[in-house]
């Protein structure tokens, strides 16, 4: 029977496939699909785990204390039992074989499959089983983890994940395009998780609340990434009609390719920067494929998250930066510095920090937490510095608000610079530093920040956020996250205004700056400079190319004047005319 969920779009386009439901704990393995000839590879690797596990549970019996309890040698046995049971071991190598998934993610899915039985059980004793199959599975997993391959991404074109949630790290394992869509019960607009999806070019729902509990593992499912709709089960009409607009995207978006090798400027001759926004050094080829000139925001942070018990070294970073800054090949490269907390957690770091705050948004976040750690912040500035000998790189620094905080971090990119003279490891001396405007306050106190800082960047995701008092992750409150609240925009044209009079460049990367229907506004507004998503930055160039700035300041005049719902819709209206 077809039914329909709503949720927030997210991430632009049409998807059309079966569900693939993902149960937290899977996760955190890979999701990857093998190719044919790969299947005897992968059900031998399965084999060669199992009879590890089996040695380690034969080894644990064996050196059983003799006065051990009884129940600790059933226990064993038990767990033995469950290791050679067929509905664990030959369903999983049925998925292998038939559904092409590699061992980790099949086990994970039969898992899934036999502990959803478990739960429908009456018996306690049996439902107290599901522990032990849990237990047996994870020691399996690990034992794979010793020898696992390098994912193989092969090109099934027709799974979209469904789940609960999926936290910006598991995003990243998703990088390889097994997947042709996202939805997700929670989310909202600006959540990390989302900014992956639309990095990745998904087609993505989230907040569709429920949509886990509704949509069954293999349902056909559509997903409308323009309005956040997800159909189930469509009426071949419905599936017939989607099919058609599927494919009008697919032409448009070859049709923007053309575009790619045009200079950005507007009708009027203005020249516009754009940039890219990249998560892993690799998608910097994305954004020179897409014409991008420069990078605008290295989020590094999603270098540190899948390092589950340390923070990656100095080495290991430097290597990331000056891959990123080698791949641009002169072209800027602005490295932010690690912004976690809030809805971006590290593993790697104990409970002890933000992780237990009752407001992780206001808490120990971003520049807080560097300062806070100074060893840990010198060494990624170290890194990056090292970084900029390859290339042309800038520092960013996110959620500045306070003079003393912007000192500090010059202070300590000045020790940075000493111990790298020191070890004799060069660097280029004239690396400019910039900050993110992403709080009020620093958007109310600029000159504070336009004497101290080469350069300002616009983080109007955390603006929107702090201004309106919404978490950016919450579907909650997604409803009153409103980029075009007049309060929002008296603060970026504020922004831009002062920048401009004090000769301070000044870009957004926020999401803003990928959204073509906002493009006008922000160029009206004085803005020369964006950066986006790879994906995005076609569209925003198709409505540069399209503009005139001098037609674009009353309208843009007259949004800025509006302060009732109705007068800004009337002057957003003129502007998409102008
Ligand atoms: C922002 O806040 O607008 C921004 C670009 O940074 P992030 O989304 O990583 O917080
Ligand atoms: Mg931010």
């Amino acid at each position: 029977m077809p039914f329909t969920l709503h949720g927030i779009p997210v991430s632009r386009g049409i998807a059309i496939g079966r569900a693939y439901l993902i149960a937290p704990a899977a996760l955190d393995v890979d999701h990857y699909l093998i190719e044919l000839p790969q299947i005897e590879g992968e059900i031998e690797r399965f084999r060669a785990a199992l009879a590890l596990v089996e040695q380690e549970l034969d080894t644990l019996r064996a050196d059983l204390a003799a006065d051990a309890p009884t129940e600790m040698g059933a226990f064993i046995d038990v767990h033995l039992m469950i290791l050679k049971d067929v509905m664990l071991v030959q369903e999983t190598i049925d998925l292998i074989r038939t559904r092409r998934f590699n061992v980790e993610w099949a086990l994970t899915e039969q898992l899934e499959r036999l502990t959803r039985h478990f739960d429908e059980v009456e018996d306690e004793y049996l439902r107290e089983r599901k522990a032990d199959i849990e237990q047996v599975a994870e020691r399996v997993l690990k034992a794979l983890a010793g020898a696992s391959p390098a994912a193989l991404h092969g090109g099934c074109d027709e799974m979209i994940v469904v789940a609960h949630d999926i936290a910006p790290a598991d995003m990243l394992q998703f990088k390889g395009q097994t997947f042709q869509g996202f939805v997700t019960d929670l989310g909202g607009r600006t959540s990390h998780t989302a900014i992956v999806a639309r990095s990745l070019g998904i087609p993505a729902a989230v907040g569709v609340q429920q949509a886990s509990a509704l949509i069954r593992q293999d349902d056909l499912i559509i997903v409308d990434g323009d309005h956040g709709v997800v159909i189930v089960d469509p009426a071949p009409i419905v599936l017939e009609e989607y099919t058609y607009r599927q494919s009008e995207m697919a032409l448009e978006r070859r049709k923007l390719q053309r575009l790619k090798f045009s200079p950005t400027q507007t009708l009027c001759g203005a020249k516009i920067e754009l940039y890219a926004n990249i998560e892993l050094p690799e998608d910097a080829q994305a954004a020179l494929d897409a014409g991008a000139t420069g990078v605008g925001l290295f989020r590094t942070e999603f270098l540190f998250m899948n390092h589950k018990d340390r923070l990656p070294e100095e080495e290991e970073q430097f290597v990331a930066y000056r891959r990123a800054v080698e791949l641009m090949n002169g072209l800027p490269v602005t490295i932010r510095t690690i912004d976690v907390g809030a809805d971006k957690p590290l593993d790697s770091i104990g409970g002890d920090g933000y992780e237990t705050a009752a407001n992780p948004a206001l808490g120990l976040r971003a520049i807080r937490w560097s300062l806070s750690e100074p060893q840990m912040f010198l060494t990624q500035l170290r890194a990056i510095l090292r970084a900029s000998v390859y290339g042309t790189v800038k520092i960013l620094v996110p959620m500045l608000a306070h003079a003393q905080q912007i000192d500090q971090t010059l202070d300590l990119i000045r020790e940075a610079k000493r111990q790298l003279d020191d070890a004799g490891l060069a660097y280029d001396p004239n690396v400019q530093v910039g900050a993110m405007i992403e709080i009020p306050a620093a958007a109310l106190a600029l000159p504070m920040f336009l004497r101290r800082l080469d350069f300002l960047s616009i983080g109007t995701n955390d603006l929107i956020q702090y201004t309106l008092a919404i978490d950016r992750a919450d579907n909650a409150v997604a409803d009153l996250y409103d980029p075009l609240h007049p309060a929002v925009l008296q603060l970026i044209a504020h922004t831009l205004r002062e920048a401009k009079r004090a000769g301070v460049p000044v870009s957004v990367c926020g999401e803003m700056a990928g959204d073509p229907q906002l493009t006008r506004l922000l160029l009206g507004m004085g803005l020369t400079e964006f950066s986006m998503h790879p994906s995005q930055l076609l569209e925003v160039k198709q409505e540069i190319l399209r503009s005139q700035i001098k037609a674009l300041e009353k309208p843009v005049a007259d949004v800025l004047a509006a302060y009732e719902p109705e007068e800004l819709q009337a002057a957003l209206g003129r502007l998409a005319l102008a």
